[in-house]
This record gives C-alpha cells, sequence and structure tokens, in this order.
C-alpha cells in the first residue's frame, strides 16, 4: 500500500498547504480519508480524480476535515459518463451532513441535469455511518474503526485500513487513548494529526488555545507510535505550520519513537513496500 498526504494544512489558511485530506492507494483501490480544503486539487496533482475513488472515509465533521466534500461529490458525479455510487462512510452524522450537503448543491444539480440529456440522476451517494470498533467492508478491503478522543466532538473515528500484512491507521484529530492504542498495534503506519503545543502556547490567541487540549502533541503522538510498535509515525495537520527550516526541531520532538518519521508538505507519500518517502 501507499499512502499520500494531499492536506496538511489545518483551518488556519496556508498558501502551500491544502486542508486535511490522506489517500491510500491499495493494490486495486483508492481510498480517500477526509475531504479538507482543496482536496480536488490535491487529487488531480496525485494523478487521481473523484470519478475513481473507491470511497471515502471520514474521522469526524469538524469543517476544515469536511470543506470540500461537496467538490468531491459534485465531479464525482458529472465526470461519471455512467451513473456511478460515491461510497461515503463516517460516524453518526455523516449522513445529515451529506444530505445537508445535497440541498445546498440543489441548484447546480438542476442546472446540470436540465442542460445534459444524459444527466438522468443527481449524484448518487451510499453513506455508511458506523460506529466505534466496526469494519467497513469496501469491495473486500477491510477498514476498521475504533473510537478517537476528541472531545468535546463526539462521535469521531480512527481507522485501519488492511491488506495482505500491512496497515495503515488514520488517527484524525484527538488525544491519545486506550481504543487508538489498541488501533495503532503493529500498524505498517499511524498518521497522525499534531499540534507544537510550546509553539502554540506562545501564540497570544485566546480561541488557539482551545486546541490543546483536543489534540495529539507531536510529543504524544510519539509516544502512541511507540507503544504501538509502528514502523512509521505521519505527522499531518501540523498546527502552526511548521516554518521552512524548522522539519529537524518538530522531528526531535519525536525522538521518543524510534522508527520513521515522516514530516512533509502537501504529496508527501510513503510507499509501505519500500518504506520510501517521496514528494
Ligand atoms: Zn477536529
Ligand atoms: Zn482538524
Amino acid at each position: 500500500m501507499k499512502l499520500t498526504l494531499l492536506g496538511t494544512g489545518s483551518p488556519i489558511p496556508h498558501p502551500q498547504r491544502a486542508g486535511p485530506a490522506t489517500l491510500v492507494r491499495t493494490s486495486d483501490q483508492l481510498v480517500l480519508f477526509d475531504a479538507g480544503r482543496g482536496v480536488v486539487m490535491r487529487l488531480a496533482k496525485a494523478g487521481v480524480l473523484p470519478s475513481m475513488l473507491s470511497g471515502i472515509a471520514l474521522t469526524h465533521l469538524h469543517s476544515d476535515h469536511v470543506c470540500d466534500l461537496n467538490d468531491i461529490i459534485t465531479t464525482h458525479w458529472i465526470m461519471n459518463p455512467d451513473p456511478t455510487t460515491l461510497r461515503i462512510a463516517g460516524p453518526v452524522g455523516t449522513r445529515a451532513f451529506v444530505e445537508a450537503t445535497l440541498d445546498t448543491l440543489a441548484f447546480d444539480i438542476g442546472y446540470r441535469r436540465n442542460h445534459h440529456g444524459d444527466l438522468h440522476s443527481g449524484p448518487l451517494v451510499d453513506v455508511t455511518e458506523l460506529d466505534a470498533g466496526v469494519t467497513w467492508e469496501l469491495d473486500g478491503l477491510h477498514v476498521r474503526t475504533s473510537a478517537s478522543d476528541h472531545r468535546p466532538v463526539e462521535p469521531t473515528l480512527a481507522y485501519r485500513i488492511s491488506e495482505g500484512d500491512q496497515s495503515i491507521v488514520i488517527g484524525g484529530d484527538g488525544v491519545p487513548c486506550v481504543a487508538l492504542d489498541e488501533l495503532v498495534l503493529g500498524a505498517s503506519a499511524y498518521v497522525q494529526t499534531v499540534i507544537r503545543e510550546d509553539l502554540v502556547r506562545s501564540i497570544p490567541n485566546v480561541r488557539l488555545q482551545d486546541i490543546v487540549d483536543y489534540h495529539s502533541t507531536v510529543q504524544q503522538a510519539a509516544d502512541t507510535a511507540q507503544r504501538g510498535g509502528v514502523a512509521a509515525l505521519v505527522l499531518t495537520h501540523m498546527v502552526p505550520s511548521p516554518f521552512p527550516g524548522t522539519e529537524d526541531e518538530w522531528r526531535s520532538l519525536a525522538s521518543a519513537f524510534t522508527g520513521l518519521v515522516v514530516l512533509g508538505d502537501d504529496l508527501t507519500s510513503l510507499d509501505l513496500d519500500t518504506m520510501v518517502v517521496t514528494g
């Protein structure tokens, strides 16, 4: 399998970092985790159109993780020559979110259906709401879920996608917890939202201080990775975005983890067959 960080940004706008989204390529499938700002552009750069996706899994419904789902839905719909169903999974609440998204697209759906005689329906979506601890079966792929701890945001999910003896955990936002520890155990790669508490604390913005208690610090992510004995820790959704030249500082904060630490820009990829990082 191979993972690509499509977007390594956060809600704070950044000219080079798109919003949270991670693409996983298996031997014959493409699965997207979250759909943050700019996801369709980053997919295009990775050589993937929304119509090529087997499915999308959402970790939670914070806007930075779902704000461009509407673009995925629309592009998947209008670029497929035949009616094709887009599979979307996520925590409870995902169905209402997708239905509301379709409502906001109603004008566009009407315009296009009136104009294109071969469009016989609006976007076709199949939404699966997942509880923690279940497995999402996606055309032969097994995607296991666990709860994550991003309280007060609930429910939120982490995912483990497996193929053969390889597995990738998408931790999403949140602080360490027992369920996440169990999910990451022995994984090939563990992708985690991280913050630098020292830097966030130094920024005189009251609202920003609130993020510290529900996101893993780099050190906490490293501890989770080390407890789980994973092969690679992949840092993403970094707050604040690392200044160029400070990457080693970030990596050094993860020194409790003895495996491979991946910290990259958008479109950084990790190939699990070779454990080579590109991008
Ligand atoms: Zn969040
Ligand atoms: Zn987030």
